[in-house]
């Protein structure tokens, strides 16, 4: 079969590779459509830190059962799925918590192992996520929404809160998205106004707020009846908003870093005490997240036709993918793989 390697930072290459044999545990699976992520750009950039090549990527999966055991988790052939990549070991003290997204051991398929540019790989029957109902294309996104949907799980926001958004990348856009569908206020920031008109005119977001105005705080404490929201979370992985964060939240509040940063970060305790913040990481996502998020999606409380703006073809990766990713008005590009066996 055809299958897309990047060879080396920069290069993308066509190989021949033999088609996967199925083990037990895990079905045959037929990769019809791919996301390409942030962890997709930084790898072909070579930023992606302690990443090996070559490696096949592709994490973000809308697949169809080929082979299955019978009878394995209400899964049969002919079922469309999405993918949850991340491979945990069950018996880590993570896993047993059922933290099985942050677990010591975890690798994560496409980042870590082998992933999904290819037209057949193997999946442990456990980490497929069935929805009959969902395009693949859709199915393709459910693990970036599960992202930013796992971080507004982390910040516990309740009913009545409100809730601040920065950065209004896919992750950012998955936890806008599914706070919205759970009914939450949602202010969201950026320093890109087209970002931001996208959010207030595609995505229906009530306030959207430039980042970098001067009247930034004041703008959104008018947003939230004069006071500072209860829960802010962070999806830019951008060492001034993460600190900045500290300022944003209300007393008592509680924020999330859903972007992560290569590095320090720093805070001044006093104001950290005063308020008595909670600080959270939060890492990819548990296996209820997919199935909130597969229903939100199928309810369509979470419409994601508005995220794709571009689309290629698997053996146009080589040549196209820089181009692609280079877009000023990328928000997410899905990979076709159906024309290739
Ligand atoms: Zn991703």
């Amino acid at each position: 079969m055809k299958t897309i390697q990047l060879e080396t930072p920069g290069k993308f290459r066509e190989i021949e590779e033999a088609e996967p044999q199925r083990q037990p545990g895990e079905a045959l699976v037929r990769v019809h459509r791919i996301g390409v992520c942030g962890t997709d750009i930084h790898a072909f950039h070579g930023r992606q830190p302690f990443f090996e090549y070559p490696r096949i990527l592709g994490h973000e999966l809308g697949v169809e059962i080929l082979e299955i055991d019978d009878n394995e988790q209400g899964l049969q052939a002919g079922d469309r799925c999405s993918v949850e990549p991340y491979m945990n070991d069950v018996d880590s003290p993570a896993s047993i918590s059922g933290k099985s997204n942050c677990c010591e051991s975890l690798s994560v398929i496409g980042v870590h192992s082998d992933g999904g540019m290819r037209p057949f790989i193997t999946v442990p029957v456990q980490k497929l996520h069935k929805s009959n109902a969902l395009s693949y294309e859709q199915l393709a996104l459910i693990e970036t929404i599960c992202i930013g949907a796992h971080g507004i799980e982390r910040s516990m926001l309740k009913d009545g809160e409100n809730i601040l958004v920065i950065g209004t990348g896919p992750i950012g856009l998955g936890a806008i998205q599914f706070a919205m569908s759970l009914g939450s206020k949602v202010i969201v920031a950026d320093i890109s106004e087209e970002r931001l008109a996208f959010c207030r005119d595609d995505i229906k977001v009530d306030h959207v707020l430039k980042a970098d105005d001067p009247e930034f705080e004041n703008q959104l404490r008018s947003a939230c009846n004069g006071h500072l929201p209860q829960v802010v979370l962070d999806a830019t992985g951008n060492r001034f908003s993460m600190q900045r964060a500290f300022t944003l939240a209300a007393h008592g509040g509680r924020i999330v870093f859903v972007g992560l940063l290569m590095g320090n970060i720093a805070f001044d305790d006093p104001n950290f005490h005063k308020r008595e913040l909670t600080l959270m990481a939060s890492r990819n996502a548990t296996p209820d997240t997919f199935k909130k998020v597969i229903a939100a999606v199928e309810s369509g409380a979470i419409d994601t036709e508005p995220w794709i703006t571009h689309r290629l073809d698997l053996l146009d990766v080589p040549d196209k993918f820089e181009t692609t990713i280079a877009e000023p008005k990328l928000i997410k590009a899905i990979i076709n793989t159906e024309q290739e066996s």
